[in-house]
């Protein structure tokens, strides 16, 4: 059993109210179970909401909204789910300010990508949860 970031499994949670449905993840969740859960949601960001991306530490929309508080009360909510189903591992989108593993963008919004862990990554990773991308499935 795994932890999953919901817009990988077709559920409409991005912020442009979309998903990122992916055929490996699919394939995934035909050989174990599959946790969906998205912290962006979850801390109550509507969906569709302004893109955001991590700026020192904080999450920052292209208007300047601090969605920060928001992502951490997902995050709090999301490490409910993996106490109860004692998660071990997550498989989470790449790129995003609140789910990426290993890159993520750089904050200015034109597209540049970094080295660096979103929040919920990085609090699980704290947690000695293992997590991957979906890329690396
Ligand atoms: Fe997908 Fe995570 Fe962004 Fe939610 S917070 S839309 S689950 S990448």
């Amino acid at each position: 059993m795994k932890l999953c970031s919901a817009c990988l499994l077709g559920i409409n949670c991005r912020y442009k109210g979309d998903n990122k449905l992916n055929q490996k993840v699919l394939d995934l969740l035909g050989k174990e179970m599959l946790i969906p859960v998205c912290p962006e949601q979850l801390g109550g960001l509507m969906t569709p909401r302004n893109p955001g991306e991590l700026n020192e530490g904080r999450v920052i929309d292209n208007h300047g909204g601090d969605q920060t508080n928001n992502i951490v009360l997902g995050i709090t909510e999301a490490m409910k789910l993996v106490e109860l189903y004692d998660i071990k591992e997550a498989v989470l989108k790449q790129k995003s300010p609140t789910c990426g593993c290993g890159k993520i963008y750089d904050g200015t919004f034109s597209g540049k990508l970094i080295d660096g862990d979103g929040l919920f990554t990085k609090a699980l990773k704290e947690k000695g949860i293992n997590v991957i991308s979906e890329e690396e499935l």
